[in-house]
C-alpha cells in the first residue's frame, strides 16, 4: 500500500530515514505555502533561500518515487504547508502519513488535530539528540546549558578521547575565546556558488513576488542542497576555524561576518547535519590538538546552545509567545528596517542584516536585542523582526533566543541573566564606537551614548530582581551608590532618548 510523505520546508534533508523509506509507490509532497512565507518583516532573500532549497529538494525526490507533488505558491496562496498536503493527499486517497517530527510547536499542535490521518512519525537527524530519549532526562529538573551541553558530549564522544576524557583536557575553553578586539584582523575569504538555471528562475520571481519584502537580492549567495551546503562547511572548518574562538564576540564595522561560519541557515533548513558538523571538526581536533579552544568554542554552539534550545523552547510554549506581546511598550522603531539612526553599532548591525539577511551572534544579542530591551519595546514585534529578517530563523530556535536569551522574558529560565550592557562592553569588542557620533564615555547630554543611560535606568527599574542574582548584583550595589542627582540625570537622558526616538531622531 502506498502512503504519502509531508516534507515540512525546514525538513530538506535528502539523506533523512524518511526518504530512506520512500518506494517508487509513494507520494511525496512539498508545499510553498505563500502564507507561511510572507511573513512581517521577512527578507526577501530568505524567501528566497528556502523556496531555491525546496525546489532542488524535489528534483532531487525524484530518485525515490516518480510521484513528487511540489505545490507551488500559485496553488498555495491560502493555506498553511499541513493543510495544503492534507488537501492534496485527500485528493489521492491516502491517509497513512509518513513524516519526520516537526521541531515547531505549532506544527505539532495542528497535527494532533488531524485525526483523519494516520501518521508514522521519523525522527529528525536535524538534531543531534534524540529528543524522546533527552526528554525524562531534561524535565526532571532545570539545569544550565553547561550541564546540558556537558552530557552530550559525553553521550555522543564528541570532542572526547577513548578514555572517556575531553579532548585538550576540559569542557569548557572560554576564557580562551571571545577576546576584546584589539586589531582588525584580516577579512576571510567566503565561498561562492554558481547560481544555476532553477536559481536563476526562482530569483526572478521571487523578485516579482516579493518585492515588498525586506532588503534585496543582491550578491545572493546560499547553498542550495546538500552537496553545496558540505562545501561551505568543510571551507569553514579548513579555513576558518582556528580563527573562530578568539574572534567569536569582535564586531567589526568592516566585516559582517569576522570568522563565523554563516551556517545556521543550512543548519536550519536541513541541508547540513549537525552531528556530521560536529565530527568534522572533532576530527581535525584529534589531528590538529592546538585547535581545541577554537573548536571547543564552535561545537558548544552546535551541540550545546542549539540543541539546548530546542528543548527550552518546547518548555517554555506556548506561554512565552502568548506572554510577549505588551501593546502598552513602545513599538518597533523604523530604525530596526534602515530608518535613520546616529548610533553607529545599531545602524551597522542593521545594514549587515538587510543587505545579507544575517548577523552574527554577538550583533543580535548584543546590539539589536540588547537595545530593544533596554528601549522597552514590545517584545512581540521584536521576536517578528528577528523570525522575518533572518535567513536562519525558524520560530523553535528564534524564539528562545529572543524572548529568552535576548529579552529576559523567561525570567531567566534560558540565560543566567539578562543580557544587557552600556556602551562600555560594545567599545571593548567592536570598532564601532569609533565613528559613533555618541561619545561611549558619556552618560547624559546631547552626545551620551544612548546605551549607558538606558542601561542604568534598567537596572533602576528591575533592581529588586536583579540584586538577588549573582551575577548582577554588583551593578545594582554600584546603583545604589549614584547621587540623587546623577540618577535625576539619568531619568531626564532617558526621557529625551525616548523622545528621540519616537522622533525616529536618535
Ligand atoms: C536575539 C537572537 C536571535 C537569534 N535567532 C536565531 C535564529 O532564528 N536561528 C538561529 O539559528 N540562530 C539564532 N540565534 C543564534 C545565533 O545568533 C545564530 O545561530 C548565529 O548567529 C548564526 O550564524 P553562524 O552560522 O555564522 O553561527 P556561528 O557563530 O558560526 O555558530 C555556529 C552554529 O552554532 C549554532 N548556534 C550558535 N549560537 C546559537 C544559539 N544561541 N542558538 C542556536 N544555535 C546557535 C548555529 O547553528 C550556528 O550556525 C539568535 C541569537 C540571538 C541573540
Ligand atoms: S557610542 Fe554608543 S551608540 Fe555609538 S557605537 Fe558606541 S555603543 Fe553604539
Amino acid at each position: 500500500m502506498s502512503k504519502v510523505i509531508w516534507v515540512l520546508n525546514d525538513q530538506c534533508d535528502i539523506e533523512s530515514d524518511l526518504l530512506k523509506s520512500c518506494s517508487q509507490e509513494d507520494h511525496v509532497i512539498i508545499v510553498e505555502s505563500r502564507q507561511e512565507l510572507d511573513l512581517p518583516y521577512t527578507h526577501i532573500k530568505k524567501t528566497a533561500l528556502i523556496l531555491n532549497v525546496m525546489r532542488h529538494f524535489s528534483h532531487a525526490c525524484l530518485q525515490f518515487t516518480p510521484h513528487v507533488h511540489h505545490v507551488t505558491l500559485d496553488a498555495c496562496a491560502q493555506h498553511t504547508q499541513l493543510e495544503m498536503m492534507a488537501k492534496v493527499s485527500r485528493q489521492l486517497g491516502i491517509f497513512d502519513v509518513s513524516m519526520m517530527t516537526p521541531k515547531s510547536y505549532h506544527h505539532r499542535e495542528t497535527l494532533k488535530g488531524m485525526s483523519e490521518f494516520k501518521f508514522t512519525f521519523f525522527r529528525d537527524n536535524n538534531l543531534i539528540s534524540d529528543e524522546w530519549v533527552m526528554w525524562p532526562w531534561f524535565k526532571s529538573k532545570s539545569f544550565r546549558m553547561e550541564t546540558f551541553y556537558q552530557r552530550l558530549r559525553i553521550s555522543t564522544g564528541l570532542l572526547m578521547d577513548h578514555n572517556g576524557q575531553p579532548l585538550g583536557g576540559a569542557f569548557n575553553f572560554d576564557k580562551h575565546n571571545q577576546n576584546p578586539l584589539k586589531t582588525i584582523p584580516p577579512r576571510h575569504t567566503r565561498i561562492s556558488f554558481t547560481l544555476d538555471e532553477l536559481t536563476l528562475k526562482t530569483l526572478e520571481e521571487v523578485q516579482q513576488k516579493f518585492s515588498h519584502q525586506l532588503g534585496n537580492l543582491n550578491d545572493f549567495n546560499f547553498a542550495y542542497d546538500t552537496h553545496q551546503a558540505r562545501k561551505a562547511c568543510d571551507h569553514f572548518i579548513q579555513h576558518l576555524l582556528p580563527y573562530f574562538g578568539h574572534t567569536q564576540d569582535n564586531m567589526i564595522q568592516e566585516d559582517a561576518f569576522v570568522a563565523h561560519s554563516l551556517l545556521s541557515s543550512y543548519l536550519n533548513i536541513g541541508l547540513l547535519n549537525p552531528y556530521e558538523v560536529c565530527r568534522k571538526v572533532h576530527d581535525l581536533v584529534v589531528t590538529q590538538p592546538d585547535i581545541i579552544a577554537s573548536a571547543e568554542g564552535f561545537v558548544r554552539q552546535i551541540l550545546g546552545w542549539r540543541e539546548y534550545m530546542f528543548y527550552k523552547y518546547h518548555t517554555l510554549m506556548p506561554k512565552l509567545l502568548h506572554d510577549a506581546n505588551h501593546p502598552t511598550m513602545n513599538p518597533l522603531p523604523a530604525l530596526y528596517w534602515g530608518g535613520h539612526t546616529d548610533m553607529n553599532c545599531l545602524h551597522q548591525t542593521i545594514r549587515d542584516s538587510l543587505s545579507h539577511a544575517y548577523s552574527h551572534h554577538i550583533q543580535r544579542l548584543m546590539i539589536s536585542s540588547n537595545f530593544a530591551n533596554l528601549a522597552y519595546i514590545n517584545p512581540y514585534e521584536v521576536h517578528q523582526w528577528f523570525l522575518g529578517i533572518y535567513a536562519d530563523a525558524y520560530e523553535w530556535v528564534e524564539i528562545p533566543n529572543t524572548l529568552g536569551m535576548g529579552l529576559y522574558q523567561d525570567q531567566g529560565q534560558i540565560g543566567s541573566k539578562p543580557y544587557v550592557s552600556s556602551a562600555a562592553y560594545i567599545n571593548k569588542m567592536s570598532n564601532y564606537c569609533e565613528g559613533c557620533f555618541y561619545n561611549p564615555k558619556e552618560l547624559t547630554g546631547e552626545r551620551a551614548c544612548p546605551f549607558n543611560a538606558l542601561y542604568w535606568n534598567y537596572i533602576q527599574d528591575h533592581k529588586d530582581q536583579l540584586k538577588h542574582n549573582p551575577r548582577m548584583n554588583m551593578m545594582v550595589s554600584t546603583y545604589e551608590k549614584f547621587s540623587d542627582v546623577k540618577k535625576e540625570n539619568i531619568r531626564n537622558q532617558v526621557e529625551s532618548i525616548f523622545e528621540r526616538l519616537k522622533k525616529g531622531q536618535l
